[in-house]
């Protein structure tokens, strides 16, 4: 079959879910994925000929994503800070206003000599992971309450040769943690249910919900938990630091007033809305 077949095919079915650009840039992932081939191939090699294995990969896709399933679940994989994260269901896919908190914390961690690092509901482990990669002689744990994203946060310190500790708990179910740090970062689920009228079919019919959803009538349940046990395992001059919902920012910045945390400071991402708070101990 002619690659260009499949490139046509793709257009054409997905048209009323997705723009244009969209579908040519998930067919080019298809390409580097399933042939090994630059994405340009087609330019170069208008006649280029797939065989029916390859076929069959390529219509396989083309039906997931006819059932909005992300592109990265399919390809297996997403790039977060230029580094490979595998995902599956069972953990979101990285975002790219999570890359602007690790490079928040980047600054923090040249000037700051950090020993213990904390991630709270890693499920990937992107977080946690990038910041041992950034600060390679820190112990970095990961905890999640889901075995599944643990495991998967476990493959993806292997893949990325980097060693951390793996924590199976429940956040909202513990009272103490088994050792201080000198940084406690979370991305808690954060969305809440009545939300979910706004967001995209990916996100909502594929993505975790563990991960994504809180009550409307308690949105920062997993913010005050976090921070009353970090004022017990944070180290006097320690960081707490949050990735949040947008709406959130003034009453995440009082509930760690709330708390005495010192130097609070509620920052912007890349596309300007309210998504991150830090907090010293
Ligand atoms: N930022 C994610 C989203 O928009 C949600 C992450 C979270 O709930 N912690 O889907």
């Amino acid at each position: 079959m002619k690659l260009s077949t499949v490139k046509q095919s793709f257009l054409e079915a997905l048209d009323s879910d997705y723009d244009g650009e969209e579908v040519l840039s998930f067919f080019y992932q298809l390409i580097e994925e399933f042939l090994g081939e630059q994405r340009f191939v087609l330019h170069l090699k208008p006649d280029f000929e797939i065989d029916d294995n390859e076929a069959l990969k390529f219509e396989k896709a083309l039906e997931d994503l006819k059932s909005h399933i992300p592109i990265q679940y399919i390809l297996g994989y997403s790039e977060f800070m230029s580094l490979r994260f595998k995902v599956n269901s069972s953990v979101l896919i990285p975002r790219p206003e999570t890359e602007d908190l690790i490079c928040y914390l980047d600054s923090y961690l040249k000037k700051r000599e950090v020993y213990r690092i904390l991630d709270i509901g890693t499920g990937s482990g992107c977080i946690g992971i990038s910041l041992k990669h950034k600060a390679p002689r820190a112990q970095v744990s990961l905890m999640d309450v889901s075995k599944e994203a643990l495991k998967t946060a476990e493959e993806n310190a292997k893949i990325n040769d980097l060693e951390v500790e793996l924590l199976q708990e429940d956040v909202l179910n513990i009272t103490t943690l088994k050792n201080s740090y000198d940084l406690i970062v979370s991305n808690p689920p954060y969305i809440r249910n009545l939300e979910k009228e706004a967001m995209r079919p990916n996100v909502l019919n594929h993505e975790p919900h563990l991960a994504l959803f809180v009550s409307n009538e308690d949105p920062l349940l997993f913010y005050r938990k976090i921070a009353m046990l970090a004022k017990d395992h944070l180290n006097l001059g320690g960081m707490l630091c949050f990735e949040i919902n947008e709406a959130f920012g003034e009453e995440t910045v009082a509930l760690l007033d709330e708390l005495e945390y010192k130097q609070i400071e509620l920052i912007n991402d890349r596309f300007g809305k309210n998504r991150i708070v830090s907090a010293i101990r």
